[in-house]
């Protein structure tokens, strides 16, 4: 399969016809257990924890994707991010980018440190900073870019450099990008993690994650934690992300033609006081977005400067939905700081520079005329 092109992969790894009936779509194994063949014997799954027929597809469909050795589907993205720290011991300590996803920051807040595991908070633009904090007992670099919603990137390549000559592994939440816009494991990742709620399943019905290793000891260690945690993809929300996955190539594309269309329309805008995207020259980081990614997405974010225009803009908004989450085939239009971000203080939003008036568009796959006019006509409301 490996030889393939990236869209006839989307379509057929992992997604060959079923052998026994010959149908073309995966079937949805709906069996919590499996008869087994004799004592100790089974043919390739005994309980559906371990492993089910249906997540083996999408597991190796991702693994393709992300040209990984092992692809693992989990409950959620935030299953997925436990599992990269779930085998870890007290002492062990975690660097991780200090403006990700803030469901990232609470749980590692919140839950992990609470097991005497040390996570730490840089900023991964800073290479030097990232090399000072790398310590003996550092097991973990996570890093997520572009991050959400700030839009800030990480040079994956640089710092793989930096943590691999210290012997540490580095993890990169492509959640933003997919795998169609950027391959962390190509420019030198140890560990891809997607958030699959977003644009691999696409059409925001269903929660998933996933995590893609590059190692023997990734795939033992994450089918350990799917097995003895419990935390798996449902068969049928594998189905749902086989399904997407088909036309992600597809999806993208026009994502991206959107999310550029957008941009350059909110750039000139008088009412906006800051825009972050990624694709556009005047983002701090353009070069290395050109360097690293294969695109700029369709994830944008920008200031109202208050938190009462922030409320008018999305009121106002009739195509963008106010709602949370991001990567469906739908625009959404949401306020970090009391969605993404609630769980932050207001001193932990301000020192990464989440501020009141900051709203983050996912840019959608429908016209981007009607788009435009829809942002047009509710920037008047501010
Ligand atoms: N990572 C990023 C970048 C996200 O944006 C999100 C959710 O918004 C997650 C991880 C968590 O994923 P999930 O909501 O599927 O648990």
């Amino acid at each position: 399969m490996s030889q393939h092109k990236y869209a006839t992969l989307a379509v057929h790894a992992g997604q060959q016809p079923d052998p026994l009936t010959g149908a073309v779509n995966v079937p949805v194994y709906l069996s919590s257990t499996f008869e087994l063949t004799g004592i100790g014997s089974d043919k390739g799954w005994d309980y559906s924890r371990a492993g089910n027929p249906t997540r083996d597809r999408l597991e190796e469909s991702l693994a393709a994707l992300e040209g990984g050795t092992s692809g693992h589907a989990f409950a959620s993205g935030m299953a997925a991010i436990y599992a990269l720290v779930a085998t870890f011991h007290a002492g062990d300590h975690v660097l991780c980018s200090h403006n990700v996803y803030g469901g990232t920051a609470r749980l590692f807040n919140m839950i992990v440190r609470h097991y005497g595991i040390e996570i730490e908070y840089v900023d991964m633009a800073n290479l030097d900073a990232v090399s000072v904090a790398i310590k003996p007992a550092t097991k973990l670099i996570h890093v997520e870019t572009p991050t959400n919603p700030l839009m800030a990137l990480t040079d994956i390549s640089a710092v793989c450099e930096i943590a691999h000559a210290k012997g540490v592994e580095v993890s990169v939440d492509n959640t933003f990008m997919s795998p169609v816009l950027q391959s962390p494991l190509a420019l030198g990742a140890d560990i891809v993690m997607h958030s699959t709620t977003k644009f691999l399943n696409g059409h925001s019905d269903g929660l998933g994650g996933a995590l893609i290793g590059s190692k023997p000891e990734h795939k033992e260690r994450f089918l350990l934690v799917q097995k003895a945690a419990g935390g798996i993809m449902s068969p049928f929300e594998c189905f749902l992300v086989l399904r997407g996955i088909k036309t992600l190539p597809l999806r993208m594309k026009q994502h991206e033609e959107n999310g550029r269309a957008v941009a350059e329309f909110l750039s000139t805008h008088p009412k906006l006081k800051w825009l972050a995207y990624p694709g556009l020259k005047s983002h701090p980081q353009h070069a290395l977005a050109l360097k690293q990614q294969k695109g700029f997405g369709s994830m944008l974010s920008f200031d109202l400067g208050s938190r009462g225009d922030a409320g008018r803009f999305l009121a106002a908004v009739k195509l963008f939905l106010n709602a949370e989450s991001l990567g469906g085939v739908e625009s959404l239009a949401s306020h970090s700081a009391t969605t993404t971000h609630a769980s932050l203080s207001d001193e932990e939003r301000a020192a990464i520079g989440i501020t009141e008036g900051l709203v983050r568009l996912s840019v959608g796959i429908e016209d981007k005329d009607d788009l435009i006019a829809d942002l047009d006509q509710a920037l008047k409301a501010v």
